[in-house]
């Protein structure tokens, strides 16, 4: 396991899936697989510093994309449940889901 992997396992443990009405059906954002996300998200819509958390993914409204890490690549292999996980999240997002402040 990279050390990424293990960290996003951390996350997808506490990784809230979209509801049903946001879970499913088109969205017009493009899929951006980063070496760091996290890099990418932050400079895109901001730091999470207050929280002490770190992006693993992100959707952008402003420019309509979802940052993902370069492993969950569906189109390069098969992914894993926490890039499956990380996937549903943010294409939930792209459909319009926010969460709750
Ligand atoms: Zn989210």
């Amino acid at each position: 396991m990279t050390p990424f992997a293990a960290m996003a396992g951390l996350v997808a443990q506490i990784l809230e899936a979209p509801p049903p009405e946001y879970n499913a059906g088109p969205y017009t954002a493009k899929k951006v697989f980063s070496i760091n996300p996290n890099r990418d998200c932050t400079t895109l819509i901001g730091s999470l510093e207050q929280s002490r958390k770190k992006f693993n993914a992100c959707y952008v409204p402003l420019t309509d994309e979802i940052y993902l890490p370069k492993d969950c690549d569906e189109t390069k292999g098969k992914i894993g449940k926490t890039c499956k996980g990380l996937v549903e999240h943010e294409e939930g997002h792209a459909r319009g889901w926010r969460h709750k402040p």
